[in-house]
């Protein structure tokens, strides 16, 4: 159990350019008087600590890049800020926007990495993954799953519903309850735990053409209080924060004046506001893998040593061999061991939305799931892909 006390620095010159502001979490209480402002009363009440970062865009960038690479890109960013090794991993990135952290046994804090996991369905090697990642990053990792069944059962479950309706039961682009029920359901449930949540994702612009249309910051309306869910974000964070502080103060006769559709909240019942947010919206494929300390070249290189290994494998090498060199290709990886295999995206090791190249990826690597799922196109008469059987896409149809 941790608490984090964040201390302002001394004011430096104002940023230019547009202002946003970001706030995490509720990191804990804390009766430390330094974190008063001026002109308040001091006194050794408890007081809530959240993360608050404000500044402009250009100079908050360092922050945002560092979230997910611990401070590497931000070094590149700002070469003269150095010295930074004395310090957590878990907020390298607050000294980029002026902030510094100390961490103090005591108090449980919220900042965590989320998985959602979809059982069956995903890659053999993403648990470990994951939580690696997690560790690496002296992150707590929470891990939820949709409590009636992982993906493949749920394809399963709607299979025998649908059954003699001539409806499809595979998820598709139109029909993405997969990602629905397993990833965003069970995030937001774990999600209303809290009171303020900013979910940082990791989905960039040039995915895809819808992605390149999302807004880096965004109210998650879903989880969000009524009188929160249209106002823009900057606002939405203002408006709570002012709502809390006269909600901690016990001042409702002040809520019931200045914010009457904040009513019905009270100090026991505080309204939520979750944002999404993703921090990497604007990288290139490149950042990232420079964020994760390889590149696009390594990669290749990998891939190549790797598929060697696949082509012995198929010839009938030595086994011994095949193994060396998977493993040799393999060492030293940091990121998903997919993309090594060949993925161009990672995603579920089958995924409806997946390439070719991916699926036969997957497949190769997963057959078990691979031959289950050829199963269920056969027992539920309806093909992986809208007019395209996987049995087919494997055999290169
Ligand atoms: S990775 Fe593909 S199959 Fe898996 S949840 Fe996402 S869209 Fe659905």
């Amino acid at each position: 159990m941790k608490q984090l006390m964040i201390e302002k620095k001394p004011k430096q010159a104002q940023p230019t350019g547009k202002t946003r502001r970001f706030s995490a979490t509720l990191m804990g209480y804390i009766t430390a008087d330094m974190l008063w402002e001026g002109g308040q009363t001091k006194t050794n009440e408890t007081r809530p600590v959240y993360i608050t970062l404000a500044g402009s865009a250009a100079a908050l960038r360092p922050f945002l890049a560092n979230f997910h690479s611990k401070g590497t890109r931000a070094t590149r960013v700002d070469p003269n800020r150095s010295g930074w090794s004395k310090d957590s991993d878990w907020f390298r990135c607050l000294k980029s926007a002026n902030y510094e952290a100390i961490w103090q046994r005591g108090v449980d804090n919220h900042i965590f990495s989320l998985h959602m996991d979809l059982g069956r369905a995903e890659w053999n090697e993403t648990p470990l993954h994951v939580e690696k990642i997690a560790s690496n990053n002296n992150l707590p990792l929470v891990v939820v799953s949709r409590p009636q069944g992982d993906l493949v059962q749920e394809i399963e479950d709607r299979m025998e519903r649908l059954r003699g309706t001539g409806k499809p039961f595979w998820p598709s682009s139109a029909a993405r309850y997969c990602t629905a029920d397993q990833k965003r359901s069970q995030a937001d449930k774990y999600y209303r735990k809290f009171d303020l949540i900013i979910s940082a994702e990791g989905n960039r612009a040039e995915e895809s053409p819808k992605r390149r249309k999302d807004d880096p910051v965004s109210v998650r309306k879903q989880i969000t209080a009524k009188p929160l869910q249209n106002l823009p974000v900057d606002e939405a964070l203002e408006t709570w924060i002012a709502v809390n502080r006269l909600l901690d103060a016990g001042d409702d006769t002040a809520v019931a004046s200045q914010y009457p559709q904040f009513t019905r909240y009270s100090a026991d019942n505080r309204p939520r506001l979750a944002i999404t947010w993703y921090p990497i919206h604007d990288w290139k494929l490149e950042d990232v893998w420079y964020a994760c300390g390889t590149s696009a070249s390594d990669l290749a290189m990998r891939q190549v040593m790797y598929q060697t290994a696949l082509e012995l494998e198929d010839s009938g090498g030595p086994e011994f061999d095949v193994e060396r060199i998977k493993r040799k290709a393999l060492d030293g990886w940091p990121a998903h061991p997919a993309y090594v295999y060949g993925n161009e995206r990672l995603s579920c090791a089958l995924c409806i939305l997946a390439n070719d190249n991916d699926l036969r990826n997957g497949a190769r690597h997963q057959p078990d799931l691979a031959a289950h799922y050829i199963h269920l196109e056969e027992v539920g008469g309806a093909t992986f892909k809208n007019g395209r059987s996987l049995t087919d896409i494997l055999n290169g149809g």
